[in-house]
């Protein structure tokens, strides 16, 4: 029977986490973006919260088994109230599971307690200079020496570049060409020889967003994730879930500037009456209602296709380049039915307009997703 409905159990946590969403981070929610530190008070809270272990192993912390859908209803609950906070269990999640199931046993014991509890956060390099969508294409090299290998390159456009104190890098053997030859990395980043540069950037900020270099820094062998030069075929897998908890994540900022601008229209007169009396104002925040609600169970269809151990690759490319833009443009008419009022720092729209932007390119652009949607369409014709 066909049913959309979550258990009682991730019903009472998604309550649970709109509530600490409405109370403890709107309040501060424009304060923390404006600058460009990560908030580990912040992220500590959500640790309390059991939100950083979801899926995870228990002997870590974690809440045990993979658990793709409560994944994506604590980012979207908590996106309600800050949406760059609330890409934390995102990324944990996706560090934490390539260490959890790929990681050498002293990295994982070394790295997973400290992500989950909130201590430490994580970054994934895979962007260069030379390219981010045609990662086949990356440079940094990774060169075999006695007991690990020296890693030598550069990464740019990373989150949590200047505030991660662990790194997943993905590097080549030297002479290796295309897919071939790429392996994943566990890299302490106050290692010798890694340089982190800040990045400024429109918005999402507190992810710390930057550039990482790396010359000649030594790697021991424990530092290999999943198999020796076949570290992209293996980190692909994971991002079958972060896509749709991203899309997710957008649409809960979306849904809290939709219901701040439908609040608005009740209250704000014009020409003697409500603006929620105008159907020039009210039809739009229906349709865009419409929407988030359509774009929404995408997402969770992606996420329960996942679960339920079915081919979901292209559900989860359709969720992350669709429903970004569905939030974009919701915050965008939540900022018109403001007016003057929307465009100001006064109120978050402004700000979660830019920081919600960052999700057209961060983790494959549209253009890449459709890329995927169209492959497994068309097969490899379409992936020319
Ligand atoms: C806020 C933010 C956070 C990020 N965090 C990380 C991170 O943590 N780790 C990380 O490794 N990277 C990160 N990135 C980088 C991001 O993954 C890349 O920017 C993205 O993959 C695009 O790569 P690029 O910028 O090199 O653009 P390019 O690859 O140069 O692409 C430029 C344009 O061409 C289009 N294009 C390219 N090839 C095709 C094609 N075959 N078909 C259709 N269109 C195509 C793209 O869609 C894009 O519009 C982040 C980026 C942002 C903005």
């Amino acid at each position: 029977m066909l049913s959309f409905a979550f258990s009682a159990e991730q019903e009472e946590f998604r309550r649970q986490l709109r509530k600490f969403a409405e109370a403890e981070l709107v309040p501060h929610y424009r304060q923390r973006a404006a600058r460009a530190e990560f908030s580990f008070e912040a992220h500590r809270q959500l640790a309390a919260l059991g939100v950083l272990g979801i899926g995870l192993p228990e002997e870590y912390g974690g809440t045990g088994e993979p658990d793709p859908i409560t994944l994506g209803l604590a980012t979207e609950a908590l996106a309600y109230g800050d949406v760059n906070v609330a890409a934390a269990p995102v990324q944990v999640g996706l560090v934490a599971s390539q260490l959890a199931w790929g990681g050498r046993k002293a990295v994982v014991d070394a790295w997973l307690p400290r992500l989950i509890a909130g201590e430490v956060v994580a970054a994934i390099a895979v962007t260069e200079p030379s390219g981010g969508s045609d990662v086949a294409a990356l440079r940094t090299e990774a060169r075999k020496v006695s007991d690990g290998w020296l890693l030598a390159g550069e990464k740019i456009a990373i989150t949590h570049a200047t505030s991660a104190a662990v790194g997943l890098v993905y590097a080549r053997e030297p002479g290796s060409k295309g897919h071939d030859g790429i392996s994943c990395f566990a890299v302490d980043l106050d290692s010798d020889g890694v340089h982190r540069t800040h990045t400024p950037g429109m918005g999402a900020l507190p992810l710390c967003w930057g550039g990482l270099s790396f010359e000649d820094v030594f790697i021991p062998e424990d530092s290999l994730v999943g198999e020796l030069g076949r570290g992209f075929a293996g980190a692909m897998s994971h991002f079958d879930f972060s896509r749709p908890a991203l899309g997710l994540l957008c649409l809960g900022a979306a849904q809290a500037s939709i219901d701040e601008a439908a609040d608005w229209a009740t209250k704000r007169e014009a020409f003697g009456r409500p603006l929620a009396a105008f159907q020039g104002v009210s039809f739009p925040l229906a349709e865009h209602a419409t929407y988030l609600e359509a774009a929404r169970w995408l997402c969770y269809r992606s996420l329960w296709t996942r679960d339920t151990g079915g081919r979901h690759t292209q559900y989860a490319a359709m969720s992350k380049w669709w429903p970004p833009i569905v939030a974009k443009d919701a915050i965008e008419a939540a900022i018109v039915t403001f007016g003057n009022l929307g465009y100001s720092t006064e109120l978050p729209l402004q700000q979660r307009y830019r920081d919600v932007a960052s999700y057209l390119i961060a983790d494959g652009t549209a253009g890449i997703q459709k890329r995927i949607i169209a492959t497994a369409m068309m097969g490899r014709a379409a992936a020319q």
